[in-house]
């Protein structure tokens, strides 16, 4: 198969997959002593269809941290062409090893990404994403000498310098995580820089979960098209899915070159496409730190159908939170974001609110309390309103609570969007 054909039918996909998954286990299972033991009973050959793969047991990241290198690099140490390491944001970093096929795998995946932005010959890719241990800046950097565009390795900060440059320079495609490419603007706007003064047409960015709401600021303050990509250091860097410029409707998954389920965070079986549940991604053909059945903690849903591009890899949604946002209401998995994004729609609401969980005789209740715009609202109203269309988006019935203007805690940081009562009522 061609690496850089995502035009194959998805049978013969899914069927190279499945052979790739068989030998990945093989191999770490012979390389690797954690998956010999976590493997020890899964015999490679009986693996046949996405059904076994789901019978696999999966890792986390606390498997990975328990393994300090090297001892999680499955190939002798001179092998080893480029060390890697999480940003580590949480508890310590995950160090991570490439060899030179692996290189090359991460190349091939990041020229996809260029690829389905647009990018060809010609084109000056902006790099605005940190070099260093961060895969995020030399992923874009491959990205740009596999697909033999120009890059400019500017690496973050400096952000005056940053829009003189991307004027000066006639760069076409900027990289970097979206909140700095809404910080970009923002010093654009200061320095009375326009748009127009620019000759960016796209922009690549990832790293980080954003809204929808983010993307259109971005594409009107920048005159650019705005799309997202996903990776992660444990499994390779940025280039594991991105979006296509046609389509600009979710991420095209590599699935030749890492296999992606999404299953109930809770139960661990594998949820019907269209459904949210937790992303876990194996790498296919990475040799120096090989992962099986990642539980990456992302929220996102497979998109169902085909894109207008013509690519046949299947598509995931934009990240849409980490699993430890979730909570359950009446065995309905449910996120902060799913009622935000309801709530978001209403016009005569203010852009808080706060979810409570309680127990009212055994029954899990949740309580959603929001605020309205204007003080004069009527109140009734406005709460019968919020509980249809919260009934309607989610599917199981909720109470709703208007508040006084001003009432709700505002987010100095991290908000706390969610008060489980329920939990205070097992510890008495
Ligand atoms: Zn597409």
């Amino acid at each position: 198969m061609d690496w850089d054909d995502e035009r194959v039918p998805q049978s013969e996909l899914a069927a190279k997959e499945i052979e790739l998954f068989r030998e990945t286990v093989r191999r770490v299972k012979r390389t690797m002593p954690f998956y010999a033991e976590r493997l020890r009973d899964v015999d490679p050959d009986a693996i046949r269809t996405p059904e076994d793969i789901a019978l696999v047991p999966t890792t986390n990241k606390a498997d990975l941290r328990a393994q300090p290198y090297p001892s999680a690099i499955g190939v002798p140490l001179t092998d080893v062409m480029e060390l890697h390491a999480s940003s580590g944001t949480t508890g310590s970093a995950v160090v991570t090893g490439y060899t030179a096929s692996d290189l090359q795998l991460w190349r091939t995946a990041m020229k996809r990404v260029l690829q389905r932005a647009g990018v060809h010959r010609g084109d000056i890719v902006h790099n605005a994403y940190g070099y260093g241990l961060f895969t995020g800046g030399l992923g874009f950097h491959y990205a740009a000498l596999e697909t033999g565009v120009t890059v400019l390795p500017i690496s973050g900060g400096q952000t005056q310098r940053q829009v003189t440059m991307l004027r000066d320079l006639k760069a076409t495609v900027l990289t970097c995580t979206p909140s700095y490419g809404q910080h970009i603007a923002e010093v654009m706007r200061q320095m009375g820089v326009a748009k127009d003064e620019m000759s960016l047409r796209v922009g690549v960015f990832g790293a980080e979960a954003w809204s929808q709401q983010m993307c259109d600021e971005i594409e009107s303050e920048m005159g650019i098209t705005a799309l997202d990509v996903y990776g992660l250091a444990e499994i390779i860097g940025p280039g594991v899915a991105s979006e296509c410029a046609e389509g600009h409707k979710g991420l095209h998954v590599s699935e030749d070159l890492f296999y992606f389920e999404v299953i109930d965070p809770q139960t661990g079986k594998p949820v019907p496409d269209g459904t949210l549940g937790e992303l876990v991604l194996t790498a296919l053909r990475r040799e120096a730190s090989p992962v099986v059945r990642y539980r990456t903690g992302d929220i996102t849903r497979v998109i169902p159908g085909s894109c207008e591009c013509g690519r046949t890899t299947r598509r995931m949604d934009h990240i849409l939170g980490r699993v430890d946002d979730m909570f359950t209401l009446r065995g309905v998995n449910l996120f902060p974001r799913d009622v935000e994004s309801a709530l978001l729609d209403m016009d005569a609401l203010a852009p808080v609110y706060q979810l409570v969980l309680d127990r009212h005789q055994a029954l899990d209740v949740l309580e959603v309390h929001v605020e309205p715009r204007e003080t004069e609202a009527e109140r009734g109203v406005l709460a019968a309103a919020v509980q249809r269309r919260l009934n309607e988006v989610l599917g199981v019935s909720v109470m709703v609570a208007v508040m006084d203007p001003l009432s709700i805690p505002r987010s100095e940081g991290k908000a706390v969007r969610v008060v489980d009562r329920r939990k205070l009522t097992y510890a008495r």
